[in-house]
């Protein structure tokens, strides 16, 4: 017994990496999200997990309080919701948006859902709802003209300012 070793080799890595491992991808970042632990949820910038849905910051927003909401199942149909699901999404899109107008005084929201991938839709396995808000003057000649658009408010500062009203 005392020539026998116990050959490893994937102990190497895990001794000389000081990283976490990355947790395996669903190719879903919606999915791989809401499987990660809640303590992940404010750096994935998930604002709320409802018992059917979830409220999370667009990392990549067309307009200050871009946001998106989804059912937790991997869903690509409109169709293949459940009525739970459906009304909570919707309940959810009136809140925030009553918070938006209110904390933020928007004028006006873009509320859309891209259903596949022809219609845009950057992740169409899995269903959800964009909701963007609108203010007067905002369509202004540098989002026109160069494709870049000022984002006034930080991504940090939305979610403080979001969660701190959507908890009320
Ligand atoms: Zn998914």
């Amino acid at each position: 017994m005392t020539d026998q070793h116990l050959w490893a080799p994937w102990r190497h890595s895990y001794i000389t990496s000081d990283e976490a491992p990355e947790p395996v991808s669903s190719g879903c970042f919606l999915c791989d999200y809401l499987q990660q632990p809640e303590d992940q949820d404010r750096c994935n910038l998930i604002l709320s997990r409802g018992e059917h849905c979830v409220v999370l910051l667009n990392r990549y927003p067309y307009n200050n309080g871009h946001l998106l909401v989804a059912p937790l199942r991997h869903q690509s149909k409109l169709s293949g919701l459940t009525p739970d699901e459906h009304l909570e999404c919707m309940n959810l899109l009136v809140q925030l948006s009553n918070i938006i107008s209110e904390q933020m005084n928007a004028d006006g929201f873009n509320i859309g859902l891209n259903v596949g991938k022809v219609a845009g839709a950057g992740l169409p396995a899995h269903l959800h709802w964009h909701l963007v808000p609108r203010w007067n003057g905002d369509n202004n000649f540098m989002s026109v003209t160069a494709g870049t658009k000022v984002i006034s408010q930080s991504l940090d500062s939305l979610y403080e300012l979001l969660s701190r009203n959507l908890s009320d």
